[in-house]
């Protein structure tokens, strides 16, 4: 299954309560660029930069906490994505992270975008995308979304389910409009980081199964629809993947049903997505492969499967989300409160609580994710202590990184700077404890601006009736 770290006490022995894979660093001011955005480095006086701005003089501006995008770095993943995948679409997955500006990012440097909700298409459009660029995924697609994106003329609606196919059929009829779709397949494919699991077995929501046959159906069914152009089918295998194994698997069992396809109709599809799921390094654990790497990988694979099936290359796209989103962002907090808590057998380990946590970043206490952490706004001498950085929620489990190593002098005010925090970070944050989210702003050249404005007090409050009552409100009592 997969080796996330899910408690770490299982990993720990009688006198180091550190993972196997967590390294005790011999300098804890060193940082692992592997781990972190492109223009991050250390200054003469030991701070954290970013962009040009160090993580103090960020936060006098923003406050804290705050996710902090590296501009330069986010445009050029998105454009060595695109390079690498030269001749493939290439999809951004809004769903890691988005905003009007991020979208317009995605679009100057080429890239097309895949949405998952109405929320997602909104902000896209508003923000001037291209709606034949983008695609709409979505295991149960409102009527709104799907009115929407048939309006607008979105370039791809990825079909789910048969009850889609029903909802399609009407509205393109009752709008007089035509929809171009892939249809989105399960291929029994279960991808995670360096395993993969392939099976007959498919028990989830997403796509419709090869195995089960319903797959076929769906397709031979959107073929005979008067105002449905099905132009491919879509498979999505999981999420931070390190190689190109279950791709191969789920390349096989996609163009074999476009093999059946073709015996069934006559007619050869022409378009194959392959989804996101690409994955990056949190740890220093984490040995992520790059994009051009990951191109060359597939380009070998569809080609070596189709010529087993004797098809012609279809167009491919893939639809890297965390890979651009990821590495581009950093959280940074402030140190609130340090405890060492006696953990048994004369060890201790030492708390560090920040002034956010689960709500700003769920992945730990959802997944088991781990992360890793530096102190920002200085170096320190002090010898590296195992800690555990956490928020400040009401929960055991409100964890942002479960063990790093930091310096044995961190206080209450010091800056700590989590990497990797572009994806899955705002875009899942909540309102949990009634916590305002943190802005996001974007850093280039010593310049800052703002891309989410921090969430208030009274943007939380403004919703509550109680407090604020609306014209249309059934009053209370
Ligand atoms: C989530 C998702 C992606 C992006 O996944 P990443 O892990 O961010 O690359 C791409 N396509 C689909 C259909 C998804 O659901």
């Amino acid at each position: 299954m997969t080796r996330m770290h899910v408690a770490g006490s299982i990993h720990a022995d009688a006198t180091n309560p550190a993972p196997q894979w967590l390294v005790k660093p011999t300098d804890v001011n060193q940082l692992d660029h592997r781990l972190w955005s492109d223009t991050v480095e250390r200054v003469g006086s030991g701070e954290l930069r970013i962009g040009g701005l160090t993580a103090s003089q960020i936060v006098a501006r923003t406050g804290s906490p705050v996710y902090v995008i590296d501009e330069v770095d986010f445009r050029g993943r998105a454009l060595s994505w695109r390079k690498s995948f030269d001749g493939w679409n290439v999809y951004y997955a809004a769903k890691s992270f988005l905003c009007a500006t991020v979208a317009r990012w995605v679009a100057e440097e080429g890239l097309n975008l895949d949405v998952s909700s109405h929320g997602e298409l909104l902000v896209a459009l508003r923000a001037g995308f291209d709606p034949g660029r983008i695609a709409l995924h979505g295991n149960n697609k409102s009527e709104d979304v799907l009115r929407l994106a048939l309006t607008c003329g979105v370039g791809r609606i990825v079909v789910d389910s048969s009850d889609e196919i029903t909802r399609l059929e009407r509205l393109t009829a009752e709008l007089g409009v035509r929809a171009t779709v892939l249809i989105r397949v399960t291929t029994g494919v279960e991808a995670h980081t360096h395993e993969y699991i392939a099976t007959a077995h498919e028990d989830q929501k997403f796509g419709l199964s090869i195995t089960g046959g319903q797959a076929l159906v769906g397709m031979v069914r959107c073929y005979h629809s008067p105002a449905i152009d099905l132009v491919g089918i879509h498979s999505h295998i999981g999420s931070q993947i390190f190689d190109t194994n279950g791709f191969e698997v789920a390349a096989r069992r996609t163009l074999k049903l476009m093999a059946q396809f073709r015996e069934a109709t006559g007619v050869m599809l022409k378009e194959l997505d392959l989804g996101g799921g690409f994955g990056i390094a949190y740890t220093a654990d984490d040995s992520p492969s790059t994009a051009a790497d990951l191109a060359q990988g597939l380009k070998d694979i569809v080609a070596h499967e189709c010529r087993a099936f004797g098809l012609t290359v279809p167009i491919l796209s893939v639809e890297p989300g965390r890979a651009i989103s990821g590495p581009a962002g950093t959280a940074l907090y402030t140190v609130g409160t340090v405890k060492n808590v006696e953990i048994g057998g004369g060890l201790t380990r030492r708390y560090v609580s920040v002034d956010g946590g689960m709500s700003d970043n769920i992945r730990p206490a959802l997944y088991g994710a781990d992360y890793s952490a530096v102190l920002a706004n200085r170096a320190s001498e002090a010898r590296p202590v195992l800690s555990r950085v956490v928020g400040l929620h009401c929960e055991g489990g409100d964890i942002l990184v479960r063990d790093v190593f930091l310096p044995g002098d961190v206080r209450p005010g010091d800056l700590i700077a989590v990497p990797a925090s572009g994806a899955y970070s705002r875009s899942m944050a909540s309102n949990y404890n009634h916590t305002p989210r943190p802005p996001v702003v974007a850093v280039r050249d010593g310049r800052l601006s703002t891309l989410v404005h921090r969430e208030t007090m009274d943007d939380l409050l403004a919703l509550d009736a109680g407090l604020n009552s609306r014209d249309d409100d059934e009053v209370y009592g």
